[in-house]
């Protein structure tokens, strides 16, 4: 067991990483920026350090920093929670070379998962589909004309290195591929320093579909069952359940024996996701994601299983306490995250609760949002025993849930939720679009 652990993050995440170490009884350093002072991570961590300004770039992002303030406040592992360094090779690398235990799967398969190229070579490998696409990067316009010609437009342009929905371009006519490539691959190597992109085949209103992951790297893979992320507005993910509404027995079963088989070959260990996209009876590898990711808690509901505990476990060499030929998924749990329209100061804050109901934030009332970072606020998650009752009670818990102070996205995720498309649990990844366009989010 260690007893010290740097949180190389802030907002949620870091509270929700904060709150299971003190469960196992280690000792937090938090770290934040000038502009976090008041936030909430600082508040709960047994210490807090400043790194430097509100830019995330010279601050949650500045490796050197982090890493002194870990070596010098004693701490013997670094958790970067989702987003920021969570799935940065060079940081997990940097860490170990420091002595400390990066929380996470190896440098190495952070670098081959990270590339979408390489991931999808290694999943084809296992035995799992993967969209149609260009097999490796495109260089050659000729080439990248006649695949989308064969594969059929749309076709959608993707950054090798992309992430977060950003560097991703659509594409419906050739005469128009040429010039989105040069903007995708200048996007990309904005974003992500690194120009490469390749062409997929674009399909058409698809569900996304993924498993949440725990492995030991000694052979050990638990499956926490799937979620589906379909809800989405421009390619981020605004409402989450699990299990799926789409996916058949028989689609689950073949997903699953290939991402066990991906992670065994793989030895991961940590915890982390495989993504497909689902079309009508077939499914995709899409990409896998390194780390814990923000929709965790609806497979900690269904499942029964403290994700980040046994994150923790793994990496720092303990046993995993999930016998993944044990694992029970019961009931339905729902994900609505609460984003920020606008910054201010939080008031008259009431959250919701009962039976079933999480809310997992940084919020507390006189906190001032700052414009840096995330807009992600909070997310409200609900279990109940099936997929209707639990609708009724995230219903239910929105309602109650106030945060005066700001503007807030918990009326557009109400009228959501109330829409007979997802009522049924039929629709795809256009629906908030649909919704949009026929005027039910105005
Ligand atoms: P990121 O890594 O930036 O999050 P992903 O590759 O995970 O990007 O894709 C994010 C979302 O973009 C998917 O959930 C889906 O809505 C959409 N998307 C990605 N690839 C395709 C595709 N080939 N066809 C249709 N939609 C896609």
């Amino acid at each position: 067991m260690i007893s010290r652990l740097l949180v190389a993050n802030r907002g949620e995440i870091a509270v929700r990483i904060i709150r299971a170490c003190r469960e196992m009884n280690i000792e937090t350093v938090a770290v934040y920026s000038v502009a976090d002072e008041k936030s909430l991570h600082v508040k709960l961590a047994d210490k807090a350090v400043c790194i430097g300004p509100a830019p995330s770039s010279r601050s949650y992002l500045d490796k050197n920093a982090l890493i002194t303030v870990a070596i010098k406040t004693g701490c013997e592992a670094v958790h970067a929670g989702v987003g920021f360094l969570s799935e940065n090779a060079d940081f997990a690398r940097k860490v170990q070379k420091a002595g400390l235990i990066w929380i996470g799967p190896s440098p190495e398969i952070i670098d081959l998962l990270g590339d979408k190229i390489q991931a999808r070579a290694t999943a084809q490998k296992n035995g799992l589909p993967v969209t149609p696409g260009t097999n490796g990067a495109v260089n050659d316009m000729e080439e990248a004309k006649l695949f989308a010609k064969n594969c059929g437009y749309p076709v959608i342009i993707k950054a090798a290195s992309g992430g977060g929905g950003k560097g991703m371009r659509i594409v419906y006519k050739e005469t128009e591929l040429e010039e989105n490539c040069k903007i995708a691959s200048a996007e990309a190597e904005k974003n992500f320093s690194d120009s490469t992109i390749y062409i997929e085949k674009y399909l058409e209103n698809p569900r996304h579909v993924e498993l949440q992951i725990l492995a030991d790297g000694k052979g050990k893979v638990a499956i926490l069952g799937e979620r589906d992320c379909s809800v989405q507005k421009n390619h981020q993910k605004l409402i989450e359940e699990s299990p799926s509404p789409s996916v058949t027995t028989e689609m689950r079963k073949k997903m699953y024996d290939g991402a066990r088989n991906l992670f065994a070959s793989l030895k991961y260990c940590g915890a982390g996701t495989i993504e497909f996209l689902v079309n009508k009876n077939d499914f995709y590898f899409m990409e896998v994601n390194a780390r814990v990711q923000v929709e965790h808690p609806v497979s900690e509901f269904v499942s029964g299983v403290d994700i980040i505990r046994e994150q923790i476990l793994v990496c720092i060499g303990e046993n995993m306490e999930t016998d993944p030929e044990k694992v029970e998924l019961k009931g339905w749990a729902i994900e609505a995250r609460i984003n920020a329209r606008t910054p201010g100061t939080i008031k008259n804050l009431e959250i919701p609760s009962g039976p079933g109901i999480r809310f997992d934030s940084f919020l507390y009332n006189g906190y001032t949002v700052v414009p840096f970072y995330d807009s992600m606020l909070a997310k409200l998650i609900v279990h109940n025993v099936n997929r209707e009752r639990a609708i009724k009670r995230l219903e239910s818990a929105l309602k109650e849930l106030r945060i005066d102070g700001i503007q807030t996205n918990i009326d557009e995720q109400l009228k959501i939720l109330n829409t007979k498309q997802f009522k049924s649990g039929n629709f795809g990844t256009s629906l908030y679009a649909e919704l949009e366009k026929s005027g039910v989010l105005k």
